[in-house]
């Protein structure tokens, strides 16, 4: 099975490419580079047909887990179907092809379709004004918290503190501190929420700001989500939402109704764009108008039906990113929300919850969940009793699962002291109900391997190209680059 690598397959002299022959005069190489720049050696480029190179990347493309081939359950991800309609929309040339320095004047359809989209999310989210910038989740978060401190400081105000729910998204607290707060941990309580004497006790004049997910990471719903908001808001605080993935709540709740004043999106999940292949994102930010003034140059304006960038902004934090963000991302999203249209938007939510919670309903005998009440779009399940009883682990199940089809889920998060041996499920609603029972059988399956042969679930995945890797080694003597003699 194993594919090897391109500079293995090369052979001398084949190409990939035919060009005609040259019918200018050659220049001399001598007279366009001077010797000293020009290597001794050609450089070891693999040689390979155009055929060689199209079968390599297609047979690697086979060996991997994807959204269009498996079900990919990752909680905290919102690994969603694409529809491929975003991608003809996104790939039209005349949003694909535009020069990021093209003249607003001949851009007008590329600021019309930001506008529109600013003032959609607006409209989901109950906030007064967003920006595309941030080129994703946890730049938006950066964004947030310079915000947070501009507002503050522009009261002549200078706090050190950022709460965080112990529950949070590991990239709430870095983008704290990224700014230069010091984040302080709010735990949770038995049923999965914010501690409310907890949060009493660490709110005082030097918190700058709340950052809270709602449903939060167990994939609970804070229920008294008003209370906590005006309780920061009375120490004098804003309330920042992580609003990374909607998919619970988009088109049924909106974080401005429930009174947060900063909220952030991952355009690349809940809005279905390609993800959790390191390609890029989009984290719009939208705030509450009387934050408007210090949002990144420049800010989106029309008059007259005409497009323009306004820079005199004197408020602003600056420039979050160049041009106007991750555009593509950008299309697709916009794509996304008007082909669903509102109602579309709430279905979605409502089924994304239907199925976590078909998923946590069938499988919470064998797998105790974090906290057990129905949950929003994903499910924090546990291997726990399959720890306890028979020495299987979080990771034996992740491992196992390839063997039956299906990515693994999001494991050891939230945190171990948080949740032990956390198996984090997010179906999404694109997945059908035989979808969801297949995995379901698998994940039984899987528990009643434990108890008969664990042994074997400690080796597994028994059937992928590459078996279970050595996670000790890889960490600490990472191979990160090939070599020829290695
Ligand atoms: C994914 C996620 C983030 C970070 O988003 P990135 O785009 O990966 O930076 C932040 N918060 C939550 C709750 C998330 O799920």
């Amino acid at each position: 099975m194993a594919e090897p690598y391109v500079f293995e397959i090369s052979t001398s002299g084949r190409r990939g490419v035919k060009l005609p022959a040259c019918d200018v005069p050659d220049a001399p190489l001598s007279d366009l580079i001077p010797p000293e720049h020009r290597r001794q050696d050609p450089p070891e480029f693999p040689e390979l047909s155009e055929l060689d190179v199209v079968r390599h990347f297609t047979r690697l493309s086979q060996q991997n887990f994807g959204i269009d081939t498996n079900f990919y359950p990752l909680g905290s991800c919102t690994m969603k179907y694409n529809p491929r309609v975003n991608e003809v929309v996104a790939g039209m040339p005349g949003f694909a092809r535009v020069h990021p320095y093209t003249p607003d004047s001949l851009a007008q359809g590329i600021l019309a379709l930001c506008d529109d989209l600013q003032r959609r999310l607006c409209e989901m989210c109950g906030m007064d004004a967003f920006t595309l910038q941030p080129a994703a989740g946890a730049h938006g978060e950066a964004l947030g918290m310079l915000l947070v401190q501009a507002y503050h400081a522009n009261r002549g105000k200078s706090k050190r503190r950022v709460l965080i729910p112990d529950s949070a998204h590991g990239t709430n607290p870095a983008s704290a501190a990224l700014v230069g707060y010091e984040a302080t941990t709010v735990p949770s309580n038995a049923s999965g929420e914010v501690d409310f004497d907890a949060l009493r006790d660490a709110l005082d004049d030097d918190v700058a700001a709340l950052m809270l997910t709602n449903p939060n990471t167990l994939g609970v719903v804070e229920t008294r989500v008003r209370e906590i908001v005006d309780m920061v808001h009375d120490a004098d605080g804003l309330v920042y939402y992580d609003g990374a993935n909607l998919n619970a709540i988009v088109g049924t709740a909106r974080p401005g109704d429930m009174g947060f004043d900063i909220v952030h999106l991952n355009l690349h999940k809940t809005f279905s764009t390609p993800h959790g292949g390191g390609g890029p994102g989009a984290g719009p930010v939208g705030v509450r108008a009387d934050l408007e003034p210090f949002l990144p140059i420049p800010v989106l304006r029309s008059e007259d039906g005409v497009y323009r960038w306004e820079t005199d902004r004197p408020q602003s934090v600056g420039r979050m990113r160049s041009f106007v963000g991750n555009f593509g991302i950008l299309a697709r999203a916009y794509t996304y929300i008007i082909s669903n249209g509102a109602d579309g938007l709430r279905d979605i939510s409502r089924h994304a919850v239907l199925n976590a919670n078909y998923i946590l309903a069938l499988l919470r005998d064998l797998y105790p969940p974090a906290v057990d009440r129905v949950c929003k779009h994903e499910c924090v399940l546990s291997a726990t009793a399959l720890a306890r009883d028979h020495g299987v682990t979080a990771t034996d199940v992740a491992k196992a699962l390839p063997d039956h089809g299906y990515h693994a889920p999001t494991i050891y998060f939230p945190l171990p002291a948080v949740t032990p041996e956390a198996i984090m499920i997010e179906p999404t609603e694109t997945e059908s109900k035989e979808t969801l029972d297949g995995f379901i059988a698998a994940m039984r399956e899987i528990a009643r391997e434990a108890v008969e042969d664990p042994e074997r679930l400690h080796e597994r995945p028994l059937t992928t190209p590459v078996r279970r890797l050595d996670e000790v080694t890889a960490a600490r003597k990472p191979v990160l680059r090939w070599t020829a003699d290695a």
